[in-house]
């Protein structure tokens, strides 16, 4: 019933010349997964080239951040209207972005809203710290997180809502979590979205692993019930990204 996704989180790698080599070695086996909704999401200085090799695809195209008003004095900062001229996603509220950007519930919750206002699909990020979680608050920070980022938050459409479950500590660290764990963490989120958007909504909505994803892990976590696919970051800038396409085709 879900289409499952994975993206491809590139962080802050690869130059416009890097991007085009890596997308047209991965071109192929992006192409063959037809039953996977694939994304890509390059730095915002790599877009347009990527944009120009995958437009004749349906491979979808997603930047890493955004900045919730619409224009004006905001030196440095992307507005969702100019992410829109060349994407269809859009990763909100990455743990990096929390971590090191000072961003918090309430920009994310900004960010989430004027990415739907542009038509894009925002992938909220969500996901405890490891002091978080060996302090048995996992639950609490995922509810928390998804209660102050959604709040207000209207679902038309729900496959156009994906929410990425990426403990921090699995995150760049080899270290992935679980199927199970995650598996259960994953069984939290889609019960808060039950609260939030109501059961139909809730059933429609991807929820996404992300943390230390590789090819010989990617099956099993995608194989649980409430996991759609995986927000890969690390691995989606090799050739072992097409393997963790095809573990959710
Ligand atoms: P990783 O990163 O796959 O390198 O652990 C995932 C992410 O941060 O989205």
């Amino acid at each position: 019933m879900r289409t499952p996704m994975v993206a491809g989180n590139w962080k802050m790698n690869k130059t416009a010349d890097q991007a085009k080599a890596l997308v047209t070695e991965l071109l192929p086996g992006l192409k063959a997964a037809v039953k996977v909704e694939r994304v890509l999401c390059p730095t915002f200085t790599c877009l347009s080239s990527v944009h120009d090799l995958i437009k004749d695809t349906n491979i979808g195209l997603g930047a890493q951040n955004l900045h919730w008003e619409a224009s004006g004095a905001f030196t440095g900062e992307i507005s969702a209207s100019m992410v829109k001229e060349f994407c269809d996603y859009v990763i909100i509220g990455h743990s990096e972005r929390r971590q090191y950007f000072g961003e918090t519930d309430e920009t994310v919750n900004k960010k989430v809203k004027a990415a739907q206002a542009a038509g894009l699909l925002p992938i909220v990020c969500v996901g405890e710290t490891l002091s978080e979680n060996e302090a048995g608050k996992t639950k609490e920070v995922v509810t928390r997180q998804l209660k102050g980022g959604l709040a207000g938050v209207v679902v038309s459409d729900p496959a156009k809502l994906v929410i990425a479950y990426e403990p921090v500590w699995a995150i760049g660290t080899g270290r992935a979590a679980t199927a199970q764990d995650a598996q259960n963490v994953c069984a939290i989120i889609r019960a808060e979205l039950v609260s939030l958007f109501g059961k139909a909504n809730a059933d429609a909505i991807r929820i996404l692993y992300g943390g230390s994803v590789t090819g010989a892990n990617a099956a099993e976590l995608f194989g649980m019930p409430d996991i759609d696919g995986g927000l890969v970051g690390g691995a989606s800038l090799k050739p072992d990204f097409i393997a963790i396409v095809n573990a959710a085709n």
